[in-house]
């Protein structure tokens, strides 16, 4: 894959970096960051570093140096994904057999081909918006109160391993009021040159932790930048068995592995066995979507990502092949095996945020609807 090409060629690329920039350094703008999961496993490989190294803590450190105001892991905002996504699963498995499956909404490459390619699919596709727009509508909330009385406007950038989310960002339904909930995406490579413009000595510096009261996330969150991580997190959300062995058990359900297809089937409850389905790569999904239409295959989960191999293989990434894609999906991996929290649940953010700025506002803050109809 090229590291340059979206998978969705209607995507077109626009770079924000001059804006960036320019919002830095305006004191009457409060720049906030959030970083994608799959970029700490990809971004040391254009300082020498191995491939897969999770380099999150230097990340964190650069950003300070290059000025941004607060810096946040966009993994809070797939716990609150996950949070969402397993209440809707739970439901779809309540209602019965479905020809169609609840699809994954995380993907705006896989959205874009949705509503070009397969219109008919969109009901299935779960409201849910990304991680990267749950957690700026939420930055945006929780910084508004803030902004009046210290007289500053927050700008919210995403650092993403993709253009696909920049195309996100700018589309009318994750804006309110008119005001986009994240204003501006610089990739995983444009992060790299900004650090590259100010000399920082990526290599050299030492690992900072990202700010309150948004620095808590689980491993579930972390593993949504690889294939099949989505579905892993939203397992260990919905099985009730909640066991140190429960949770091993999960590790070989078969959700983990670069094959672009992968289907395993759990166990939810006594007599109630759940079918998914996880594909990347566009290919994959277009004809998986044929054998879903043809009725020769059933789910009732299915997560689809455009990029083969996830968002570690996105195209704003460092270019990659076979062996660093291994690697870096690797990477995420052991960044949930040392995490304290492995279920968005247990995440003591997520108990906080359902009880203040989430209690009434879910709705609002967490979904979106595709369907021009609604
Ligand atoms: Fe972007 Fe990830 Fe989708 Fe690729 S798989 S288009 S990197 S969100």
């Amino acid at each position: 894959q090229c590291a340059a090409v979206c998978p969705t060629a209607a995507i077109t690329v626009k770079s924000d970096l001059k804006d960036v920039w320019k919002a830095i350094y305006n004191p009457k703008k409060r720049v906030v960051v959030q970083v994608a999961p799959a970029v700490r496993v990809a971004l040391g490989e254009e300082f020498h570093m191995k491939a897969g190294e999770n380099v999150i803590g230097k990340i964190v450190a650069a950003l300070r140096r290059l000025g941004f105001d607060a810096i946040f892991d966009t993994s809070v905002g797939a716990d609150l994904t996950i949070m969402e996504e397993s209440k809707e699963l739970l439901k779809k498995l309540e209602a019965g057999e479905n020809k169609y499956p609840l699809f994954t909404s995380c993907c705006p490459g896989w959205i874009r081909y949705a509503e070009t390619k397969h219109k008919e699919l969109l009901p299935y596709i779960s409201t849910c918006k990304s991680p990267m727009e749950m957690f700026g509508a939420v930055i945006k909330e929780h910084f508004k109160g803030l902004d009046s009385t210290e007289g500053v406007e927050t700008v919210s950038v995403a650092i993403m391993p993709c253009s696909a989310k920049k195309y996100e960002a700018s589309r009318e339904e994750f804006k309110r009021n008119d005001i986009p909930d994240v204003d501006y995406v610089i990739t995983t490579i444009e992060l790299v040159k900004m650090i590259k413009e100010i000399g920082i000595q990526f290599e050299e510096i030492e690992p900072e932790a990202p700010d309150m009261p948004f620095s808590l996330y689980s491993g579930a969150g972390v593993i949504f930048g690889v294939t099949g991580g989505v579905t892993e997190a939203a397992v260990r959300r919905v099985v009730a068995d909640k066991s140190p062995k429960a949770l091993k058990d999960i590790e070989f359900l078969g959700l983990r592995g670069m094959e672009g297809v992968k289907v395993c089937e759990l166990q939810v409850e006594e007599n109630s066995i759940v079918r998914i389905g996880v594909v990347s790569g566009l290919a994959n999904a277009e004809a998986l979507i044929e054998k879903i239409e043809s009725g020769e295959e059933h789910f009732d989960f299915v997560e689809v990502m455009a990029c083969p191999g996830g968002c570690i293989a996105g195209a704003g990434q460092p270019f990659s092949h076979k062996e660093e894609k291994n690697a870096r999906a690797l990477g995420m991996y052991k960044a949930d095996k040392v995490s304290q929290i492995k279920r968005c649940e247990e995440n003591p953010l997520m108990l906080s945020l359902y009880n203040g700025m989430l209690k009434h506002r879910t709705h609002e803050l967490l979904h979106v609807s595709y369907r021009k109809e609604d």
